[in-house]
């Protein structure tokens, strides 16, 4: 088993951690990492906030120094897109000539912004967002903007409303549905932070219809239906992400959404894995295939396939937990809020510098949205993360009391 050679599509942080992981956790075989990027493998939460406001360099974002892989005897092949991969023979071509061989494969290609099928949408200015190159052409357009437009209402696109506020550019997030985050959140949950967002004078405006950009040599103004005009000086696009499976449908692989796994991580052929945002894994707590795109899961999901390659049966069983980052307020979600039947609630952000969400369906509690002052809340939806983990139902009277402590509700659990 560890004289095998693993090959690893896509050099992201799925692929960087489950290369990093294997050869710490004592797998003597070859590791070959390819990643059609330039960079070595880093972690992409910054490139929405941090980079653009010039927190954090892109050397900041590395899992580990690109000279790293070769002391760890990962053979890392950077510009290197993997073109073809032929199953039976064990091979895979790259778009540079080569051909390597593999016994046990794992693909980490994650996902693919959505264009915005619109016209004028490839007019200089309009941006996507996914890669450390994107987010430098962000930032180096921030520094002369003084409005810019946000296409898409989701995580990203809140954040990045959020980065540029704080420059002092003035924004407009235009979604086309009824409102923001409408795919995470519930409605009420999505209105606060609506309300914050207003607070910092980020203007939103929902239901809308858009038309195109319009331009010449760059991006001048966002057209709406009616036919009036936003002034621009960037265009952002955060309108969701595709799944990089069109190299594993055409082997043969069992796609939906996503490259299809069962809880080990491995795909429909056996010895070939999938991780991160490419793979629609089974989920036991929830009985069913689920696509993640998080950080939490692309590490997780890379640590079950390392214990699974080196033969330790291992199945990711997760909660799924997000944060995000917009001005001085932390949003952190625990498994799945848009499908909470019902909610009750924990603190308030004015009074206690943090309030909790607690989701429940069919009477139980299985569902968190934290809004906090910073991570004021990180160390409750750690415990309350740990709850739903046990199945643990707490008294929801005693929930709902911020001056009773979770870790208390936690040891009662136990006991
Ligand atoms: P990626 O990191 O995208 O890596 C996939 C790699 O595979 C890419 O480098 C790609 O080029 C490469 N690849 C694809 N096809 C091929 C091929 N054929 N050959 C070679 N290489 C290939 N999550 C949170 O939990 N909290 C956050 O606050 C947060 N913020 C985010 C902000 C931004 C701007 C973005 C883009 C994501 C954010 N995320 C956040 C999500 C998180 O970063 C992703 O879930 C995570 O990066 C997924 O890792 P991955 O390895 O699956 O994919």
């Amino acid at each position: 088993m560890s004289q095998q050679r693993v090959l690893i599509i896509g050099a992201g942080q799925a692929g960087g951690q489950l290369a990093l992981q294997l050869r710490q956790k004592g797998f003597t075989g070859s590791i070959d990492l390819l990643g059609e990027e330039s960079s070595a493998p880093y972690e992409r939460p910054a490139l929405s906030k941090g980079i653009l406001t010039g927190k954090q360099t892109t050397e900041d974002l590395l899992l580990c120094p690109a000279a790293a892989y070769s002391e760890q005897d990962i053979t890392l092949h950077l510009k290197t897109r993997v073109k073809q991969l032929d199953l039976a023979n064990r091979q895979v071509h790259t778009g540079n000539g080569q051909t390597l061989e593999f016994d046990i494969l794992v693909f980490a290609t994650g996902a693919t912004p959505r264009p915005l099928p619109l016209p004028g949408s490839d007019l200089p200015g309009v941006h996507l967002l996914r890669t450390d190159a994107d987010a430098m052409a962000i930032k180096r357009q921030l520094q002369d903007a003084s409005t810019i437009a946000i296409i898409g209402a989701g995580f990203i696109g809140m954040e990045v409303a959020a980065s540029a506020r704080s420059l002092g550019i003035a924004t407009h997030v235009m979604e086309t549905g009824p409102r923001i985050m409408s795919r995470s959140l519930p409605a009420f949950l999505a209105d606060k932070i609506t309300e914050l967002h207003t607070s910092q004078d980020n203007r939103i405006h929902c239901n809308a219809g858009l038309k195109g950009f319009n331009g010449k040599d760059q991006v001048t103004a966002v057209e709406f239906q009616d036919g009036s005009e936003l002034k621009v000086d960037a265009v952002i696009v955060g309108i969701g992400v595709t799944p990089n499976t069109q190299l594993a449908e055409t082997a043969g692989l069992a796609c939906d959404n996503g490259i299809l796994t069962d809880a080990r991580g491995q795909t429909s052929v056996p010895d070939v894995y999938a991780i991160g945002d490419c793979a629609a894994s089974y989920l036991p707590r929830y009985a069913r295939q689920q696509r993640l795109e998080s950080y939490q899961n692309a590490n997780l999901q890379a640590e079950n396939v390392v214990a699974n390659i080196l033969g330790t049966h291992s199945e990711y069983n997760p909660v799924p937990w997000l944060w995000s980052d917009q001005y001085h307020w932390q949003i952190q979600t625990l498994g799945f809020p848009a499908e909470a039947e019902q909610w009750l609630q924990r603190g308030t952000l004015e009074s206690d510098r943090k309030e909790i969400h607690l989701g429940f369906t069919g009477g139980k509690l299985n569902t968190v949205v934290s809004i906090a002052e910073g991570t004021a809340a990180a160390a409750d939806v750690k415990v309350l993360q740990r709850l739903i983990e046990m199945d643990a139902q707490p008294d929801t009277d005693q929930l709902c009391n911020p001056d009773i402590k979770l870790k208390a509700l936690l040891k009662q659990t136990k006991n």
